[in-house]
C-alpha cells in the first residue's frame, strides 16, 4: 500500500492526537493522518464498562513500560501504564475530571510561555467540555456543580456515571473532614481545588459508557475524507529534508506497518501526540536531544536540545483500606485535597522551612543526576516555584480518593507535587527497543515523608466519628504492621514495598523558553525545526494538582487554534 502526501501527519490518535485530528479536519481540503500503534476499542468491554477501572491494564491495549529499577524506592521496577489503542490513555484511565489549580496554570506564563495562563486555557476547558446536568438522584448522592465553570457544547461528555455510591455519603465525609480543617468544595473545576468534593468523569451519562478520546473526537467524524487513520502502525522517526540546514524541516514519518517498513510524508507538519514515555523517545531517535546521549548510538544530530526526555515528573500511589460496616453499591466519585496547611497544621512552618531549606541541595541533585543536561538554577526555579504552590499559595497538598465497594472502604492517595526528577532516554538507535525510564521515586526525603505523613492523615480521618462508624478493622496496612505508635522509618519502608506509579508522567519535552530547558516553545513547536510540534503531556512543564486529561484536551484545542492561526484556516 502506498500512502498519499498529507498536511499532518500526527503520531499517536490519544487523548491529545484526536483532538488535533478532529480540529485541523474541520477545514475541507486539509488533509490529516494519525499514526497509531493500537486498534479500536470501540467494543471493548475493558474500555467501555463504567465501573471496569483496571480491566485493561495488563492487556493488549497496555503498553505496560517498565521502569529501571528505583533505588530510592527499595530498587524494584515499576510499571507505568498507558493505552495502546484509538484513544490512547483515555480508554483505560480512572476517568476522574479535574483540571488543576489556576495558579498553576499562570505559572506557564510566570516561567516565559507568552498567553498560557489560567484565563486564557479556561475557554478551551470550556470548548473541549459537553457538560452533562447531574439529575436529581445524582445531586442527592453529592453530585454538585457550579454551571459558570463549565462548557456544555464541547464534544467531550463530563458527568457523573449512572450508578453512583449508594446513601448520602457526603455528609459523613464533611462532617469528618471538618474536623480535619478541610471544607466542602462543590466544583474543584474552577480553578481552586482544596477540599472534600464530589468530582465528575469523562462519562457518558445516557449511553451509560466510558466517554474517551475517540468516542468524543473521532468516531462521530471517522467518514471525513480528508482526515485518515492508520493503525496498527508504528512511527519509527521522523525524516528530514536533505538541505535543512539552518531549521530541521521535517517531510514524514517512517513507520513500521504490518506491511513493512514505509513512509508516511507530511508537507506541513508532523506532529507527536505519543504521550509522555514516547514522544520524547522519537524526537531522540530523529536527531533531537542530548548530543552525549545521541552519539552513543550514532545518530546524527539535527537539533542540540539537552532537556529531551529530562524533567520527567511521576506522583507515588498509595492506599490504605478497611473493612466496611455496610455493603456499598454503584461507582465512588468522592476526592480529598487537603492543603499542606490542613495535613500538617500546627507543624506546618517547621515543615516548610525545612523544604525551603533544602531546595538548593535538591536542585543540585537533579542537575547532577542527569549529568548537567538540566541546569542547576532552572530546576531551583522551578522548586521555588513549587514550594510556593505548597505552602505560600496553599493548592493540594494530596489527592486522597474514598473507595466505599462492596464490603470494604478504601482510599489511595498521592502527594500531588513531588519534587523527585527523572528522566527517559533511548537505549539504542532501533525504535522498537526499549527506552530507560527512571522517574527516580523518592529522591528526597520530602517527597517519602510527605506519602507518610498523607497516610498518617487518612489513619486519623478513618478514626473520628462519624467516618470511624462506616469501618471496621484496618486491612492494609493494618494495626498489627503499623500500628498507631509505627517510627517514620517503619511507615517509609512500607510505603516504598507498597507504592506504584500514579500513571501521571509530564514534562519530557516541556514547554519553556529554550534557555530555561525547553524543549518546545509557546506555540508547542520544537526548538530548532520549522515544522514539528509536540502536543500531549510530555509539554507539560510542571506536574499538576488535578488528573490530566481535562487539562490535556485544552492544550490540544488550543493548540489546533494556534496551527489554524498560523496557516490561516
Ligand atoms: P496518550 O493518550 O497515551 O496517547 C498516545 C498515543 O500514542 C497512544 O494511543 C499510543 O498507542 C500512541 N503511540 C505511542 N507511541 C507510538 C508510536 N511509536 N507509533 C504510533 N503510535 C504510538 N487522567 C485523568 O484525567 N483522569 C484519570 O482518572 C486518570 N487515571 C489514569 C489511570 C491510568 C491507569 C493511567 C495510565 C492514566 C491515568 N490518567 C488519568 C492520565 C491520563 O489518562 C493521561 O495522562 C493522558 O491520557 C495522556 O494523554 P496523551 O495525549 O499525552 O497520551
Amino acid at each position: 500500500e502506498s500512502w498519499p502526501h498529507y498536511d499532518f501527519v500526527i503520531v499517536g490518535g490519544g487523548t491529545s492526537g484526536l483532538v488535533l485530528a478532529n480540529r485541523l479536519s474541520e477545514k475541507k481540503g486539509v488533509t490529516v493522518a494519525v499514526i497509531e500503534a493500537g486498534d479500536s476499542v470501540f467494543n471493548n468491554h475493558n474500555v467501555t464498562n463504567v465501573a471496569g477501572y483496571g480491566r485493561a491494564f495488563g492487556s493488549h491495549i497496555d503498553w505496560a513500560y517498565q521502569t529501571e529499577e528505583q533505588q530510592y524506592a527499595g530498587g524494584s521496577k515499576q510499571i507505568m501504564r498507558a493505552g495502546k489503542a484509538i484513544g490512547g490513555t483515555s480508554t483505560i484511565n480512572g476517568m476522574t475530571y479535574t483540571r488543576a489549580q489556576s495558579i498553576q496554570i499562570d505559572a506557564w506564563e510566570m516561567f516565559g510561555n507568552k498567553g498560557w495562563n489560567w484565563e486564557s486555557l479556561l475557554p478551551y476547558y470550556k470548548k473541549s467540555e459537553g457538560f452533562q446536568v447531574p439529575t436529581r438522584n445524582q445531586i442527592s448522592r453529592g453530585a454538585d456543580y457550579y454551571i459558570s465553570y463549565h462548557g456544555e457544547e464541547g464534544l467531550l461528555k463530563v458527568g457523573w456515571p449512572n450508578a453512583m455510591t449508594n446513601s448520602s455519603l457526603l455528609p459523613t465525609l464533611d462532617e469528618t473532614f471538618n474536623q480535619l480543617g478541610v471544607p466542602y468544595n462543590r466544583d474543584v473545576n474552577g480553578g481552586n481545588m482544596v477540599g472534600l468534593t464530589s468530582h465528575p468523569n469523562t462519562v457518558d451519562q445516557k449511553a451509560n459508557v466510558r466517554e474517551d478520546a475517540a468516542r468524543a473526537y473521532y468516531w462521530p467524524y471517522q467518514k471525513r475524507s480528508n482526515l485518515k487513520i492508520i493503525t496498527n502502525t508504528f512511527a519509527n522517526r521522523i525524516l528530514w529534508a536533505n538541505d535543512s540546514h539552518h531549521e530541521a524541516v521535517a517531510i514524514g514519518v517512517e513507520v513500521t506497518s504490518p506491511h513493512g517498513v514505509e513512509t508516511i510524508y507530511a508537507s506541513k507538519e508532523v506532529i507527536l501526540s505519543a504521550g509522555s514515555l514516547k514522544s520524547p523517545v522519537l524526537l531522540e531517535l530523529s536527531g533531537i536531544g542530548n548530543p552525549d546521549i545521541l552519539h552513543k548510538y550514532n545518530i546524527p544530530i539535527k537539533v542540540n536540545i539537552s532537556s529531551v526526555g529530562e524533567n520527567l515528573q511521576d506522583q507515588t500511589n498509595n492506599g490504605l483500606s478497611y473493612e466496611g460496616t455496610e455493603f456499598w453499591l454503584g461507582s465512588p466519585t468522592f476526592s480529598v485535597l487537603p492543603s499542606a496547611n490542613q495535613i500538617y497544621g500546627t507543624k506546618v512552618t517547621e515543615i516548610a522551612s525545612a523544604v525551603n531549606a533544602s531546595l538548593a541541595d535538591y536542585a543540585k541533585a537533579v542537575s547532577n543526576s542527569s549529568n548537567g543536561a538540566v541546569q542547576e538554577a532552572n530546576v531551583l526555579a522551578a522548586f521555588k516555584l513549587q514550594y510556593g504552590l505548597i505552602f505560600e499559595s496553599q493548592v493540594p497538598f494530596a489527592e486522597i480518593v474514598l473507595l466505599p465497594i462492596a464490603d470494604s472502604f478504601s482510599s489511595e492517595y498521592w502527594p500531588l507535587l513531588p519534587f523527585s526528577r527523572g528522566s527517559i532516554h533511548i537505549q539504542s538507535a532501533k525504535a522498537s527497543y526499549p527506552a530507560a525510564i527512571n522517574p527516580n521515586y523518592f529522591m528526597f526525603p520530602e517527597d517519602i515523608n510527605a506519602n507518610v505523613d498523607v497516610a498518617r492523615f487518612i489513619r486519623k480521618a478513618f478514626g473520628i466519628t462519624p467516618l470511624s462508624d462506616l469501618v471496621g478493622d484496618e486491612f492494609a496496612p493494618g494495626l498489627d504492621n503499623l500500628p498507631n505508635d509505627a517510627s517514620d522509618s517503619e511507615w517509609q519502608d512500607w510505603v516504598k514495598s507498597t507504592y506504584r506509579s500514579n500513571f501521571h508522567p509530564v514534562g519530557t519535552a516541556s514547554m519553556l523558553p529554550r534557555n530555561k530547558g525547553g524543549v518546545v516553545s509557546s506555540d508547542l513547536k520544537v526548538y530548532g525545526t520549522k515544522n514539528v510540534r509536540v502536543v500531549d503531556a510530555s509539554i507539560l512543564p510542571f506536574q499538576l494538582c488535578g488528573h490530566l486529561t481535562s487539562t490535556l484536551y485544552a492544550v490540544a484545542e488550543k493548540a489546533s487554534d494556534i496551527i489554524k492561526k498560523q496557516y490561516r484556516f
